[in-house]
């Protein structure tokens, strides 16, 4: 199947990285923002996922004329209410935090706490110029680590376990990672939503 050229909504190099190695193969190719030479942040203002997502896709493929795909994601916590979900990349200190600053943030609060459940979750939006959109969802269920482990994937992967599992997702490599996560499953919906919308 070839499934288009999209521009991915955002600067996260994770992502990125994940987005190609899971949708490449299924023929469906990523430009990133740096290589469309579109330089925009764009405000997540949305209280939910899938808010946010068409918020940053739409904006994309506004300013870019192509089809443009976004993820929002996040981690959800069973003890803390579901936090910080929507607010994930900007827990704790906010964007000036690292990685690890917001992961070692996370195990504080938790500190004592037996319920360490926990859930990934990833939202894509894709809009196309004409104003048609495509959304996917995928969950990945686990629990939260007393210690972090690992130095694969990005933000709070040395801290997640998924569940079936014994090691974090930054412990566990990425072919396991982009089989199960959140993102893997999201974006396994989004192309079988693609290949109906290519039927059409
Ligand atoms: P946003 O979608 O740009 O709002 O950022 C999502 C944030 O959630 C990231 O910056 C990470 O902190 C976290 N996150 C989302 N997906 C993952 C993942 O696959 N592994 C680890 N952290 C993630």
């Amino acid at each position: 199947m070839n499934g288009g050229r999209f521009i991915l909504a955002s600067g996260n190099k994770g992502k990125l990285r994940e987005f190609r190695e899971i949708l490449e193969p299924m023929g469906i190719e990523i430009v990133s923002q740096k290589e469309a030479g579109l330089d925009l942040d764009v405000e997540e203002t949305g209280e939910t996922f899938e808010e946010n997502a068409w918020l940053k896709a739409s904006a994309v493929c506004a300013a870019s004329g192509m089809p443009a795909v976004a993820d929002d994601s996040g981690l959800c916590v069973d003890a803390l209410g579901g936090a910080p979900g929507v607010h994930s990349a900007r827990f704790g200190g906010g964007k000036a935090w690292t990685d690890q600053q917001k992961y070692e943030y996370l195990l504080e609060k938790l500190a004592g706490v037996q319920d360490r459940r926990a859930k990934f979750v990833s939202c894509i939006c894709c809009v196309f110029p004409g104003g048609d959109v495509l959304r996917a969802r995928g969950e990945c269920r686990g629990r939260i680590m007393e210690t972090p482990a690992g130095d694969g994937g990005f933000g709070y992967d040395p801290v997640f376990c998924p569940d079936g599992y014994e090691g974090t997702f930054a412990s566990l490599g990425e072919d396991v990672k982009n089989r199960i996560s959140h993102r893997a499953r999201a974006l396994a919906a989004f192309a079988k939503e693609l290949e109906n919308y290519a039927d059409r």
